[in-house]
């Protein structure tokens, strides 16, 4: 990261206490966004914007799921001129929801749009340039002529929105940048956000500011990144505190759509930036509000949470990942991966069958055990010890009263309380787990911690503003230069499988996307009491995916095919859920592999700028398909699309057999 661009580390109002960051009001047709209004939630229809009655009542469903503002596409003029037959039919059966009109290449249908809805939204990578893919060399001269070519095209849309009194975003996408800005500062987050800044800055001229800003990435890292230098550049250069728009784009869709939009946004919002969200999912519109909803009602009240030791300096870059040096403890820290511990303390385990759900499965015929992509690394069993031999791959980790009785003090591993192990008892002699939180690590604890290349730190919080408590921890010790591994371990209190995601997702992510965290843990001691062995089974199994798929998110450990499917639009040019689904069924073997599916040929390909292959929609009936950026075969009919995909897939040298998976 360029140390003299970014000056200081600053980004939020406090990296302790939860406080909201202040921004400009801006006024979307009567329903304000900023200040101290709600964090107002949002998603974007997928119908064709010419289907007027498709549209109202695409529309209306998703203001009955809890939508407050809708987009809808309006790739040229006439789609743009449609939106007013679709907001007139809405005002007429009682809907007031503000419009916005996604505007992509198109110059006038965004002016023409900015005369009917309440907010456009721009995509600055795309408003005044074609991308060409090109990486041209810019002088100061030649790249200033272009800033005044942008001026020249976006002036007027300024001047509509000004007189119409209506918003704008400018909204940019990782995916998107222009080949200026991606030949002067690549595709990184400094490039997404000047990207926005050179609108910005054109608005400011003009004295228009009814501004929201959005940076968003598929990959989670990016978007976070992007995001808070956003935060700082506007404050460095003195701009207004434009409201933020927090999205993660083409996060994909069921469980792992929500764990990946929760680590990008939910990181956000613990620090208090953020004051509209939109989640998207490859799946119907009115699914994505509800979600959206769970991840901001939890800071309803998280102001008052009990106090956290103010950190004065981050001791983090929170613009660019690299993971916390810790030294290596058995296979914990150092360059492992993040472990996943699964806890199956309240379970009585005496079957194999036991361990399915945590992805270990015992094959009686040739008397194995095998793996799969979700195997949990350790167990907990607290005070019930596993009763037969686990899998190798596998370790156990007892209480320390059960493990100093246990026969085999060499396979289990102890669990101890900041008192047993201060009290210097016997110690297993590769690894020994330490429970704390935050408070313990005081004057006496952690020069012990220091000496011992045992010890790895199972880091717990009781505090409502957990997320930021840990990290906390965290800072104590990188202050301390105790470099020892640390499992981020969470509890809830009965949660429905969404809030789960979410809330997990968004407070181990949240360190973990800054490379904090040497593994993850979900406790089950707070889960309700009275289920049968199966529930607590399907439990322990859905904790530990959502472990794994978190780790994923925050691409700290790759485990699953990555799908990186655009959430649909009036674009789209196939069914996305049925392709996503029928892509998934031939390739969620191909383990780290991403593949991007875009419904359109027009910002598909630059929206899975991460993708390994693609997938796009470029007519009726029509798929491209792509190996990273480059075009592979055009126009190919979609019945054989999925054969060729995986052809290319197989050339590429990722492709492996079901059965060998
Ligand atoms: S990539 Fe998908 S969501 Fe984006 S414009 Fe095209 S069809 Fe719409």
């Amino acid at each position: 990261m360029n140390t003299e661009i970014i000056r200081t580390k600053q980004y939020c109002n406090s990296l302790a206490s939860y406080s909201r960051r202040k921004t400009r009001v801006v006024n979307i047709g009567g329903v304000p966004m900023g200040g101290d209004y709600p964090i107002r939630v949002q998603s974007m229809t997928t119908v064709d914007t010419m289907d007027t009655m498709g549209s109202v009542e695409q529309v209306i469903r998703m203001v009955d799921a809890g939508c407050e503002y809708v987009r809808i596409t309006a790739p040229s003029i006439k789609e743009a001129q449609n939106l007013e037959e679709i907001k007139k039919e809405l005002r007429k059966r009682g809907y007031t929801v503000p419009l916005i009109a996604d505007i992509h290449f198109t110059p006038n249908a965004a002016e023409l749009a900015a005369r009917i809805v309440e907010k456009v939204r721009v995509n600055p990578g795309n408003y005044a340039d074609k991308k060409k893919f090109e990486q041209i060399e810019y002088t100061d001269e030649s790249y200033n002529a272009e800033l005044d070519r942008i001026r020249e095209k976006f002036t007027p849309l300024v001047k509509i929105c000004k007189e119409y009194g209506t918003a704008m975003r400018i909204g940019t996408n990782h995916g998107s940048l222009s080949d200026r800005i991606m030949s002067r500062y690549g595709d990184t987050p400094l490039g997404m956000v000047e990207s926005a800044l050179e609108f910005l800055r054109i608005c400011n001229d003009l004295d228009y500011h009814d501004i929201v800003l959005s940076m968003k990435a598929s990959n989670t890292q990016v978007m976070v990144q992007a995001y808070r230098l956003l935060v700082n550049k506007l404050e460095e250069e003195g701009l207004q505190p434009y409201p933020l728009h927090l999205g993660v784009t083409e996060a994909g869709e069921g469980e792992d759509g929500r764990i990946k939009s929760a680590v990008g946004i939910g990181v956000l919002l613990e620090d208090g930036l953020g004051d509209t969200v939109r989640v998207s999912l490859t799946e119907e519109p009115e699914l994505e509000a509800p979600v959206a909803k769970t991840m901001v009602d939890r800071y309803n009240n998280r102001v008052g949470h009990a106090a956290i030791e103010p950190v004065n300096e981050n001791p983090v870059d929170p613009f660019s990942y690299s993971r916390r040096h810790t030294h290596e403890v058995a296979n914990v820290g150092g360059q492992n991966v993040p472990r996943v511990i699964a806890d199956i303390s309240r379970l009585e385990t005496d079957d194999y069958k036991d361990l399915k759900g945590i992805g270990h499965f015992y094959l009686p015929e040739p008397d194995k055990w095998r793996m799969n992509d979700l195997g949990a690394d350790y167990v907990y069993s607290g005070n019930s010890p596993v009763q037969f031999m686990l899998p190798n791959g596998l370790k156990e980790i007892l209480d320390y009263s059960a493990w100093q009785e246990s026969t085999d003090k060499l396979n289990k591993v102890p669990l101890l309380t900041v008192d047993e192990y201060l009290a210097g008892g016997s110690k297993h002699g590769e690894i020994n787990f330490l429970k704390l939180q935050l408070a313990d690590l005081n004057e006496k604890l952690l020069p012990a911690l220091k000496e011992d290349r045992t010890a790895v730190i199972i880091l717990e919080t009781q505090n409502e503003h957990g997320m930021a408590e840990q990290r906390r921890a965290f800072f104590k010790l990188i202050n301390a230069e105790a470099d020892i591994p640390v499992i981020i371990k969470r509890s809830y209190p009965d949660l429905t499988d969404d809030q789960l995601q979410i809330y997990a997702a968004t407070d181990m992510g949240g360190l973990l996307i800054d490379g904090l965290g040497d593994g993850v843990m979900l406790g089950t001691e707070h889960a309700g009491e009275g289920r049968s062995k199966e529930q607590m089974l399907n439990l322990i199994g859905n904790y530990n995916n959502t472990g794994f798929g978190i780790l994923q998110a925050a691409r700290t450990r790759m485990t699953k095919t990555e799908y990186i499917s655009c959430p649909s639009c009036g674009r789209t040019l196939f069914d996305l859920q049925e392709t996503t689904a029928m892509i998934r069924k031939r390739t969620d073997h191909l383990k780290g592999v991403k593949i991007g599916i875009m419904g359109c040929i027009v910002n598909g390909p630059g929206e899975m700028a991460d993708a390994d292959y693609g997938y796009v929609g470029s007519g009726k009936g029509k798929i491209t398909l792509y190996k990273g950026q480059d075009v592979v075969k055009r126009g190919v009919p979609s019945e054989r699309a999925v054969d060729e995909l995986i052809g290319i897939i197989r050339e590429g040298g990722d492709w492996i057999e079901k059965e060998e998976a």
